[in-house]
């Protein structure tokens, strides 16, 4: 079936980019931990009559008129969002994960206040403030870091005697690059021992909290909670903020008190720091909670964690160090220049080559640069949405291996190409998860 029909009749340009695409996405093998693959109706949605729709404002609440119907969507997408994480308020606008964690920064701070963060080369993410974001110009970010990189623990002691000295504003718990689970707990302890605001990045696990696999900082006492709507929540790319309690009066600034946290991050995100909602996005984003509200969604965040174990397994066989010792949730961090001798820009070029899509990466106290660090980054939430199982991670990890080792065997690359792509075609990308 030709989806874009259209398109191929109309622009042979853009249509010969998306066929390429499409072929990409289909046979190669997507281990970006960042990355999935949304279902049909996602795509629907994401492509629908609703993007050519203005609704500045909120549900019932709007600064243009005909939003029976952005109205019906965007409350869809709201109630579905506070069950999957059991909530109170949802603002479903951010038009990205970096989007939301600025309103949310926003919504509670003022200019040169002070904000707890992972550190950036233990796992914390650009919008925690790095040096090149703009985030990083307003707020001053102070940091905590692991005590041990090879089990992964968190410097709980140094992380609250940080905060007694700076005072946070806000600490913040959450990462893109750290292979094991936060101690939600403690770092609201703390949190409140400062009488700071603990709010949680969970981007990367939303779809494992969603699932049930992963703690949710909700039930820990968390008063904010963004993510992104695109890595393992699997929907559109999108971002999302959450509290507990219920706006007041959207249209009246209030005091900044935590009672007054949901109406202060919807003024963030509108009027403060976005314009128009992007209806198609949020409509994409209700059918994406509704598949992770259904029972096939708890399988599938279970699923992920086995294929990261599986995938573990491989590496630690292999005499392949990782990051924390191994991996508790999706991703594994894995240092092969110094396991194996490869850089992490030619292991990244040589399992590209190969048909396996992932990113190279620092690992804690990196010596290499940036651009060519010292390790690999790979996760499995995509390859589990094929409907990957144990037994191909486990072949998926020893083919890696295998092409690492030889990155300079052309003949033993071609091979594992080939298997790789017989791999990719046995399991095609679904259309329907539900
Ligand atoms: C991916 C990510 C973001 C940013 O999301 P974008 O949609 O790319 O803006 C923010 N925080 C964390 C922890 C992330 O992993």
């Amino acid at each position: 079936m030709n989806l874009y029909e259209s398109i191929e009749s109309q622009d042979k340009e853009v249509f010969g980019a998306l066929q390429g695409e499409e072929q990409r996405e289909a046979e190669g093998l997507e281990l970006i931990p960042s990355e999935n693959y949304v279902s049909r109706a996602v795509r629907e949605a994401n492509g629908s009559v609703f993007t050519n729709k203005y609704s500045e404002g909120y549900p019932g609440k709007r600064y243009y008129g005909g939003q029976e119907f952005t109205d019906e969507v965007e409350t869809l997408a709201i109630e579905r969002a506070k069950k999957l994480f059991g909530c109170d308020h949802a603002n479903v606008q951010p038009l990205g994960g970096a989007n939301a964690n600025i309103a949310a920064y926003f919504a509670w701070m003022e200019p040169g206040d002070t904000i707890m963060g992972m550190d950036l080369g233990h796992g914390g993410h650009l919008t925690h403030g790095h040096p090149v974001t703009y985030m990083s110009k307003l707020y001053n970010f102070v940091r905590y870091k692991m005590k041990n990189v090879e089990t992964g623990e968190i410097d709980y002691d140094e992380m609250r005697a940080t905060a007694v000295r700076e005072k946070p504003k806000m600490i913040l718990g959450g990462f893109s690059a750290y292979p094991r689970e936060l101690d939600w707990a403690q770092i609201k302890s703390i949190a409140d021992e400062v009488g700071a605001v603990a709010m949680a990045d969970v981007a990367h696990i939303a779809g494992l909290i969603a699932g049930g696999v992963a703690k949710n900082p909700f039930d820990y006492g968390f008063q904010i909670v963004t993510t992104t709507t695109h890595k393992t929540l699997r929907g559109p790319r999108g971002g999302l903020i959450m509290t507990k309690g219920v706006v007041s009066n959207p249209m009246k600034a209030p005091e900044k008190t935590i009672e007054n946290l949901p109406t202060l991050i919807d003024r963030a995100v509108f009027p403060g720091f976005q314009g128009g909602p992007h209806m198609h996005q949020i409509a994409a984003k209700a059918v994406a909670f509704g598949e992770a509200l259904q029972p096939a969604f708890k399988t599938y965040a279970a699923q992920i964690l086995k294929n990261a174990k599986a995938m573990e397994t491989v590496f630690r066989a292999g005499g392949v160090r990782m990051l924390a010792g191994g991996t508790s949730n999706h991703l594994i961090l894995a240092d092969v220049f110094g396991s194996l001798g490869i850089e992490g820009k030619a292991a990244e070029e040589t399992l590209n080559a190969v048909g396996i899509t992932l990113n190279k990466n620092a690992i804690a106290d990196d010596t290499r640069p940036p651009f060519n660090p010292s390790g690999i980054r790979f996760g499995t939430p995509a390859i589990t949405t094929r409907g990957f199982k144990e037994g191909e991670c486990t072949r998926v990890a020893e083919l890696m291996l295998d092409a690492m080792k030889n990155k300079d065997d052309q003949s033993k690359l071609d091979t594992i190409r080939q298997e790789i792509k017989e791999l990719a075609q046995k399991f095609p990308i679904p259309d329907s998860f539900v």
